[in-house]
């Protein structure tokens, strides 16, 4: 038997970090958006009782370490379920260290692709239950479309769609972030009223310009790099009605209400940063073909 899935990038409308927890993590308020840009995931039984990998995007790791493998054997645990012989392919479009969480996504569609293939009939809260224990991401790619997520990012709440607009999104190849490193900054930032709240209120009112202009991320002011800050103003002179940075970095997202300016915004930053991509948000999040 075997299942494809599609599993989709996300942007972070806005994304607010309050502070360090006790535990070390960061509490965050954020608004994610699921986009028409895809990875896609075929799953396969065989009787070799192992999980195998296979992936050509240079970085990504073909063996336990792949997000696909966690969760994979997160699945396999929590429905106590002997591992069983699967072969997960990954057939990457998202580009990855771009805050687009490529690999959450990917590990989102293996909880849901295993849950079919095994019927095992988990419900949409147990599968998110899997995935909270693998990235705090992973809950929000099996829901999609538009969000605010707190805590931790896992805790959900469905806000009112974000649709009608053409997005661009552009990957500066030359930069990775490093988490831990990002996070250290957002920490000596000085402490500012949360603007997510402000892109929630945005969304009730469906105000474009509301929207727009309320786009906003700690990583982005804290961080500071000179290729985001290059590419969001060539994408502001194209007459994006709004643009930021998505999640830790470094992807650029710019939202526009005229096709044909989207088009032309791409077309130009692909001649110089060929991960550039023309898309669309989304009402949902990962899926069977
Ligand atoms: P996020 O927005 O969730 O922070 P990201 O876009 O910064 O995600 P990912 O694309 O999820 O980053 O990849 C980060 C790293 O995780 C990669 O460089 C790679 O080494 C590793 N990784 C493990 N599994 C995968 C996978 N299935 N796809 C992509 N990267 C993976």
């Amino acid at each position: 038997m075997e299942v494809t899935l599609k599993a989709p990038a996300k942007i972070n409308l806005s994304l607010d970090v309050l502070g360090k927890r006790a535990d070390g993590y960061h509490e965050l308020s954020t608004v994610m958006q699921t986009v028409d840009l895809y990875d896609t995931i075929r799953i396969s039984d065989n009787d070799s009782g192992k999980v195998t990998i296979s992936c050509s995007y240079e970085g990504v790791p073909c063996d336990d370490r792949n997000i696909c493998a966690k969760a994979a054997y997160r699945f396999f645990d929590h429905c106590r379920l002997p591992v069983s012989g699967v072969h997960i392919d990954i057939d990457k479009t998202i580009p990855t260290q771009a805050g687009l969480a490529g690999g959450s996504s990917d590990g989102a569609a293996v909880i849901m692709g295993l849950n079919f293939l095994f019927n095992t009939r988990l419900t949409p809260a147990e599968m998110i239950q899997i995935g909270e224990k693998i990235g705090a991401d992973v809950p929000f790619c099996i829901e999609g479309g538009t969000r605010l997520c707190t805590g931790i990012g896992a805790t959900m709440k469905k806000l009112p769609s974000f649709h009608g607009v053409h997005l661009v999104i552009c990957k500066p190849d030359t930069v990775s972030v490093s988490t831990a490193e990002a996070y250290q900054k957002v920490d000596a930032l000085q402490k500012h009223p949360c603007y997510t709240d402000e892109m929630v209120k945005a969304l009730f009112s469906r105000d474009l310009f509301m929207i727009t202009s309320s786009i906003f991320n700690d990583f982005e002011l804290a961080l500071q790099i000179p290729e985001v800050i290059k590419i969001k103003k060539t994408m502001l002179d194209c007459k994006a009605k709004g643009a930021g940075m998505s999640g830790s970095g470094s992807a650029v997202f710019a939202v526009f209400q005229s096709e044909s300016k989207a088009k032309k915004c791409c077309e130009l930053l692909r001649q110089t940063y060929p991960e550039t991509f023309l898309c669309k948000p989304i009402k949902i999040g990962c899926s069977i073909e």
